[in-house]
Formats: C-alpha cells, structure tokens, sequence
C-alpha cells in the first residue's frame, strides 16, 4: 500500500523506521534482527536508504591509487525481504547522484515487479564520484527532476518513448525536506521554493531531516503552507545516543543541536550520553503528538535500542 493511504486512513499518528542496508560483503542476520524488533511497533512502512558510489584514494607501492567503491549496496534486495518476510511496505530511496537515467528506470521497473509501491527521491550528496555519460545517457541534477522521471512512468512514459504498450507504473512518492534549511540553500524560502517544486512534480508526502528544536518543524511548516505545498510533512527524528553526535551530526547534517541538549551531553560521562538522547527525543516526540503531526519517523539505521526505550515512553 502507499505511504499516503496509510496516512489518509490513519485514525491516530503513525511510526515509521528508517534502517541502511549492510556493508558490503556484511551478512543479513543483524538487519533481520533489528526488523525483527522494530515490527514490534507495527511500523505501516519502513524506508530503506541507498547510497552512492564514492571515490576512494589508496597509498599503495605504486603510487596514489583512485577506485570507486559502493559500500552499501543492497536497498532493493532488503526492500524484498521486507514486503514478502515481514508483509510491511517498504519505501526504497532513490538517488539522482551516481546513477544514470536509464539505471533509475530499471530499478524502477524491478520495484514495480517486486510489488513495490513506494519511493522516497533524493538527490544525494556529492561523494567525489561523477558518473560518466557515455552512449547519450543521461543524468538528474535534482530532486526534483527525479521525481518528474518517476511521475512521467506513472504515466506509462518511460525513456523510450517508442515502447509498445508500455505499462504506467503507480509509485508514491515522498521527498526530503529541511526544517534548519539545505546546506547548499541561499535561504530558507529559496529552498522552500524548491521543495514546492519536488511536490509540483509530482511528491505526494515529505519527510524532513532530522531536527533537535521542534521550533524548526513547525516553523518550516508554516512556511512550506505559505508557499502553497500542502502535502503532508512528517518530521524526521534523530536520538542521539553517543558524545561523538555532538560533533558528527551537525558536521554530517548540517544541523543544530540546542545549547540544553549540547551541554547535558557534554557534561554526562559517555555511556549516560543515550539517556540524555532518549529523554530529549521523547520530549520532542510527545510535543510534536500533541500538536497532531501526521507521523513520526526514526532515523534508526543499525540498532533499535534507544528507539526501543523512546517508544516505550510513548502513547502511540
Ligand atoms: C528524508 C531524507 C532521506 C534521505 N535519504 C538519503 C539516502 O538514502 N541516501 C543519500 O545518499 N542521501 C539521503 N538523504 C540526503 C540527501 O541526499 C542530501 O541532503 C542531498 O544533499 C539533498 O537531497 P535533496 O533530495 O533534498 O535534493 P534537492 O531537492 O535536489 O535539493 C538540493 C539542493 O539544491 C537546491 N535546488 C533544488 N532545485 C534547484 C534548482 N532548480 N535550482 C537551484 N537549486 C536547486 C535545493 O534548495 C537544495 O539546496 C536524505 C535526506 C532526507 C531529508
């Protein structure tokens, strides 16, 4: 089912989960565990990230060597398990960056056999590899050109345009949104403007980035509703459980972390770091229930503990 007709007969806010794929040459069992744990909340869906190739430079006896390297490849396989092991919807994300085009397309119809209803879009960030295009293939540049590519299958026209019979596909589409603003964005409506244009072309749902003021949520709300998008927005939440997140989240996403949150954490010994964590995201997550948000979704990626304990504390 698609994650907007789950939010549409909704009688109450839904959970959702987001979890990466394994390392490559990893082994499966750990996802399956942390599935196996999460669907204990009886999650309607759970994304399922995809990551770019990056170029990687290695010191070897014959000098610098440059390879290019997918670390964690994988997404449409963990998306099988998850439909027909778990029977949950999973929402692959589908990248600009480091794919072509006509690759994007082939995915898309492997999603569409496998059942697949669902794809979060986004562009992805620069990993110091750029795909060459050889043989007139061709690229998006933004999200918002991906979702025109998907919204155009939805309409049965593929790259091809000669094809015979082809088949419209049916994909809901969510897209990123950024409560603190994208890095790259001059400003906030700028780049508000340009999530207007994800959902012009077609996004039926946004998620945003992770957040630690709630003020930042409602405030991109209000200006997403001023600029006329009027998709359902649901808030991207973060727990941070180790010190090291003081430095790596706001470097890795560009985010703020409020001086209360910062200090505690830096004060508290390392292995009281998750219970500061856990406090503060059951505090943003029942204001933002109280405030009616249509659903909550965890960035769980590898390991459901501290979502564990968030959830207990948690009327849903
Ligand atoms: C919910 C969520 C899930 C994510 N999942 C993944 C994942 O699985 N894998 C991964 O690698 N990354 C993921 N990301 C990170 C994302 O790829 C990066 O944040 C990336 O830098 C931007 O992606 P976007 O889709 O928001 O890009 P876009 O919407 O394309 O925006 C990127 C920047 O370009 C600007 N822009 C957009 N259109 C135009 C235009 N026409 N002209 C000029 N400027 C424009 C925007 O304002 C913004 O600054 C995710 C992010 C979110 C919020």
């Amino acid at each position: 089912m698609k994650v907007i007709e789950h939010l549409e007969r909704a009688d109450g806010p839904l959970i959702s989960f987001e979890i990466i794929p394994p390392l490559r040459g990893g082994d499966v069992k750990g996802l399956l565990q942390l599935v196996d744990d999460l669907m204990e909340y009886k999650p309607p869906f759970i994304d399922i990230t995809s990551h770019a190739a990056e170029v990687i430079y290695e010191e070897t006896a014959q000098g610098i060597q440059r390879r290019v390297k997918r670390k964690r490849p994988g997404t449409l396989g963990v998306c099988a398990l998850l439909q027909n092991k778990y029977n949950v919807d999973a929402v692959p994300h589908i990248l600009c960056r480091s794919f072509t085009r006509e690759e994007t397309e082939d995915f898309l119809i492997e999603l569409k056999y496998l059942g697949i209803d669902n794809v979060l879009a986004v562009r992805g960030d620069d990993s110091g590899y750029k795909k060459p295009l050889q043989h007139g293939r061709s690229a998006n540049i933004y999200a918002s050109d991906l979702v025109q590519q998907i919204t155009d299958m939805n309409q049965g026209k593929y790259l091809e345009q000669d094809l015979l019979d082809a088949e419209p596909s049916s994909f809901c589409v969510g897209v990123g949104g950024y409560p603190e603003k994208h890095f790259e964005a001059p400003n906030l409506p700028t780049d508000v403007r340009h999530v207007k244009d994800k959902v012009d072309a077609g996004a039926e749902y946004i998620v945003t980035q992770m957040f630690f003021d709630n003020q930042h949520y409602f405030h991109f709300v209000e200006e997403c509703r001023a600029a006329g998008i009027e998709v359902p927005i649901i808030p991207g939440l973060k727990i941070l459980t180790h010190k090291r997140h003081l430095t790596s989240l706001p470097r890795t996403f560009h985010i703020e972390l409020p001086p209360e949150l910062a200090d505690a954490v830096e004060a508290a010994k390392p292995e009281h770091a998750v219970d500061i964590g856990v406090e503060w995201a059951v505090k943003q997550a029942k204001e933002l229930l109280d405030r009616g948000v249509p659903s909550l979704h965890f960035y769980v990626m590898t390991n459901s503990e501290a979502v564990k304990r968030v959830m207990s504390q948690l009327d849903v």
